[in-house]
């Protein structure tokens, strides 16, 4: 339910940008500049999403507010996650055996003698990227020189 910002020039300070080339090149179009930055395809986008009302005109033809306004949503471009596409394509899960209750040396339960917990089943989760095969992989691996 969270939304996040994405700066898609963080190294830029677009509004002078835009200024200096409004001065400058008064008849070049926004995605004209942008593809000097960004995929074209990412600034076709943008533009869909931003400006399409004003897709065709020229820089010189935009108030010094609409350009504020197009540059502040380039620099803070809203996302907010409609939902998770669910178990479908889920990698990793939350939760799990509470580590707490877990030997960190040999993977052994502290409530149950000769119990052991490795992998998924525990309250460990890494980003994606193998840290997930790494856990169950060293994990196990521990409790294979106790069990
Ligand atoms: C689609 C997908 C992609 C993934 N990609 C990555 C990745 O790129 N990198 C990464 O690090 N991690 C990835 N993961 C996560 C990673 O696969 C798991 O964290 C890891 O495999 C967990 O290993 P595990 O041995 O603890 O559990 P599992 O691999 O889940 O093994 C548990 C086994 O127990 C069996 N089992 C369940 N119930 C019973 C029962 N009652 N009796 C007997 N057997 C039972 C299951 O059939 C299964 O074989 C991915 C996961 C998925 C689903």
């Amino acid at each position: 339910g969270q939304s996040f910002h994405i700066n898609f020039l963080p190294y830029l300070d677009l509004v002078d940008f835009f200024k200096a080339k409004k001065a400058s090149q008064p008849k070049v179009l926004l995605r004209t500049l942008l593809t000097e930055h960004l995929p074209k395809s990412v600034v076709l986008e943008l533009q869909n999403l931003i400006w399409a009302d004003l897709a065709d005109t020229a820089i010189g033809n935009l108030s010094d507010d609409k350009l504020e306004q197009i540059a502040k949503r380039l620099h803070a471009f809203e996302v907010k996650p409609s939902g998770t596409e669910g178990y479908r394509t889920a990698e990793v899960t939350l939760g799990g055996v509470d580590t707490t209750e877990v030997s960190s040396k040999t993977m052994e339960s502290k409530k149950q003698k000769g119990l052991y917990f490795v992998g998924e089943v525990l309250d460990v989760s890494g980003h994606l990227g193998g840290f997930n095969f790494q856990w169950a992989w060293a994990s196990a691996h521990a409790a294979s020189q106790y069990v």
